[in-house]
Formats: structure tokens, sequence, C-alpha cells
């Protein structure tokens, strides 16, 4: 084996692509515990009726979440991360994925405002915890406790410990943005099941996937960290990106 493709024999495990989505692609590898995420810097937004790209994002994703997960981990939240063996792959560990989006609210913003009346930026009293049906053609409907039995999408056991979960997640990062500098407005989450029947924390945690306000700026356009300068077209997404992977990467876990 040549010593380039031993450097690069991490990859040349990943098999058979096993899932595509908008942002990442799932590969099998010779362990059948194990897969292979790649992030790409494919963007979209609005259920992708927008679409485009955020070149680096696959890179500043790939890294954040996984010190992200190195963060749950140290902290007792089990994840499906095992290791990043280049910039834009993860392993990690198979689960089954519960077809459930599970989102937390500190700060209205986004549908909480659309779709309530609630004005943006309004402190909420307590952390929202809220189940989106992760369903593309249906449009990601918000779910209902009754709508997830109905659904058989979770037991009531899973959904409490997805909720317990999801806000001990919550208190874990926003703690940690706060010392970047960064307020955790909202953010979404997904789970597997592994063998063991155990919830995993898995997907990713990064600018895609979570609401981020720069605490120097006021400014509601200029505080936008995330993917909402895509979304809204706010422009400089990628210094954003790079930003917060900055940050994040510059606290220890
Ligand atoms: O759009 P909405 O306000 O409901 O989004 C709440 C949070 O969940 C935001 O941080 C958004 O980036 C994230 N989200 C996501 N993927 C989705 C829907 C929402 O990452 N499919």
């Amino acid at each position: 084996m040549s010593f380039r493709s031993f450097w690069r024999s991490p990859i040349m495990t990943a098999g058979q692509k096993l899932y595509e989505g908008k942002a990442k692609i799932l590969y099998a590898t010779d362990d059948p515990d194990i897969l292979l995420t790649h992030f790409k810097d494919d963007a979209t937004a609005f259920n992708a009726q927008k679409r485009g790209s955020i070149i680096g994002k696959g890179a500043v994703n790939c890294a954040m979440s996984a010190h992200l997960f190195k963060l749950m981990e140290a902290n007792g939240v089990p994840t499906h991360f095992i290791d990043c063996p280049t910039a834009i792959e993860m392993r990690v560990k198979a689960v089954k994925i519960l077809p459930i989006e599970v989102v937390v609210r500190n700060i209205a913003a986004g549908s909480l405002c659309q779709q309530t009346g609630l004005e943006l930026g309004t402190i909420l009293s307590q952390p929202l915890v809220e189940f989106y049906y992760k369903n593309d053609g249906l449009g990601d409907p918000l779910l209902t406790l009754d709508r997830l039995r109905l659904l058989d999408l979770a037991t009531d056991d899973q959904v409490d410990q997805l909720r317990r979960m999801a806000l001990r997640i919550n208190d874990l990062l926003t703690a940690f943005f706060d010392q970047c500098g960064i307020t955790l407005v909202d953010f979404k989450l997904e789970f597997g099941i592994d063998s063991k029947n155990q919830l995993l924390l898995a997907d990713e945690i990064s600018p895609d996937t979570c609401r981020l306000w720069n605490q120097t700026e006021t400014d509601p356009d200029r505080r936008v960290m995330d993917k909402d300068r895509f979304r809204r077209d706010l422009g400089n997404v990628e210094e954003a990106y790079r930003q917060v992977l900055e940050r994040v990467l510059s606290q220890a876990v």
C-alpha cells in the first residue's frame, strides 16, 4: 500500500452509499457497527426550495460537531460520534435514526415567530421543546404528543427521554456558547437508537442546525452567525461559519 493510500485508508473503507441528504452523505464501512458521514458544502433552505453552496461548510460543520459531541460525551450525554478520519468525514456508530426532529428554543425566532406572532428576540421564560416529523414530503410538520403516539414514532418513555436529553443538551450548549460570546437562540437535534436500544444524540450540531447570535452585535442582521445568513441573503455566510468554528475550537471541552 502506498503512503497516500495508507493515509487515505479511512476513506477507502467507505462502502455503499446508504443515504444522501441535503447536507450529508452516509456510507457503510467494512464494519457493520460503523458508518461514515461525509459533510457537504451544499446548502438548502425552505424545504430545499432555495439551494446553494457555502464554501468550507462541510469542514466547519464536521469539526464543530465533533468538538460539541466530545463536550456532550464528557458530560454524560451519549452520542454516535467516534472520530474524524478527514476534515469532512466523521465515523459514527450505526444507529436507527428516529424520524423526529427535536427543536429547543430559548429565544423566539424563525417558525415560532411566524406561527405564534411572538416578536423576534422575545426571551422565553423557560426553554421550549418541540417535536417535528422528519418528512420532507410533508414539509416536516410540528407534532403533538398524540400525533407522536398515533404515528407510533416513539414510545412515551422515549419521548420523555428525548425531552430530558434535549434540555440537558441545551444547558450544556447554552453555557458553552456563552463562553464563546455567542447566544444560543434555538437548535435542532436528531437521535438514533443503537443495538442495545439506547438513545444516542446523532446528526450534527453546527451553524446549519443552530441559531447563533454574536453577543457583541445588537443589530438584528449583523448579529446572525448561522444559516439564517444564507436563508435571508444576509451575505458573509462563509465568514460567519468560520468565525463560529474559531470561537468553538478556542474553548476546551
Ligand atoms: O425554522 P425553525 O424556526 O423551526 O427552526 C428552529 C431551529 O431548528 C433553527 O435553529 C433551525 O436552524 C433548525 N432546523 C434545522 N433543520 C430543520 C428545521 C429547523 O436544523 N429541518
